[in-house]
């Protein structure tokens, strides 16, 4: 496939929806038009200047089986969990979270100068660590590499641009996740590996992949190929490019947990009701 630059699969419109609390978000993973793309579960995002769009937050509540990634672009949020983590994620911070075997935690944005914007995405965990130690990766805004490409501005969450590797690390679908920003009528061009799921999330501008012209906000989902081209249109733009290993596996969901089987749910709903959710070791 040496030399195949990906096409679109499908240009997806995100849904605006509310959840925790009552946040209001656009979501464009885990909806009736796209329910995953293997190993992506969810992605959302959410961006508000006015609190009362996000300030009921998402109170104390499970995961299991699943990692979540917290990207924040704006605003404040203050986690804290059943693990004695706890902590807040600020403009330009990540924080990268296994539930493995189940842990609770809130998710809780602060009114700081009014704006709050960022996205969350749920990566799916392979059978064999769904019952795992949870793990956290949290890092800085100014701990994210940063490194030209092409004319584009590339902050590098995980994954890896020329040699420059990404803040985060030691991630089971082996995932490249990139903030990129391209400035009007230029050309950006990332090699993805061949096999992995691919999209690009467009927040800011416009693109034009494969000779359509795709405006902020849009799910751009790839077929398979080995990079992905596309230029900005007179606005410049900005979006996520985000790749990972599909795991192949079967998927029982239920909210907050994600495993394998009916039976596995039913166990994490039980588990959570006697009072013994949280991982144990
Ligand atoms: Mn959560």
């Amino acid at each position: 496939m040496t030399g195949q630059t990906r096409r679109i699969d499908r240009v997806i419109t995100p849904m605006e929806t509310t959840d925790g609390a009552g946040v209001r978000l656009r979501r464009s993973i885990a909806t009736p038009t796209l329910d995953y793309l293997d190993p992506f579960l969810l992605l959302d995002h959410f961006g508000s200047d006015d609190p009362d769009e996000y300030i009921a937050g998402f109170p104390m509540h499970p995961h299991r089986g699943i990692e979540t990634v917290t990207y924040m672009l704006d605003g404040v949020v203050r986690h804290r969990d059943t693990m004695g983590h706890a902590g807040e994620v600020g403009a330009g911070d990540i924080q990268w979270m296994s539930a493995g075997g189940g842990l609770q935690h809130e998710e809780m944005p602060q009114i700081r100068k009014g704006r709050l914007e960022g996205f969350q995405l749920w990566v799916n965990l392979p059978a064999s660590l769904k019952m795992s130690k949870p793990q956290y990766q949290e890092v800085a805004s100014g701990k994210i590499p940063e490194v030209e490409h092409d004319n584009a501005r590339i902050r590098i969450v995980a994954g890896q641009v020329g040699g420059a590797m990404g803040a985060i690390s030691d991630i089971a679908a082996n995932p490249t996740y990139l903030d990129v920003t391209v400035p009007a009528k230029e050309k950006f061009e990332y090699p993805v590996p061949a096999g992995h799921a691919a999209f690009a999330y467009v927040f800011r501008g416009a693109v034009i992949v494969d000779g359509q012209r795709i405006e902020a906000p849009r799910l751009v989902v790839f077929q398979d190929g080995d990079s992905v081209a596309l230029r900005a249109d007179e606005t410049g733009t900005r979006f996520l490019l985000v790749s990972g290993n599909p795991l192949n596996e079967p998927v029982a969901r239920y909210g907050p947990f994600v495993m394998n089987t009916r039976g596995e749910i039913e166990q994490a709903i039980s588990d959570l009701r006697r009072g013994c959710f949280e991982w144990r070791g």
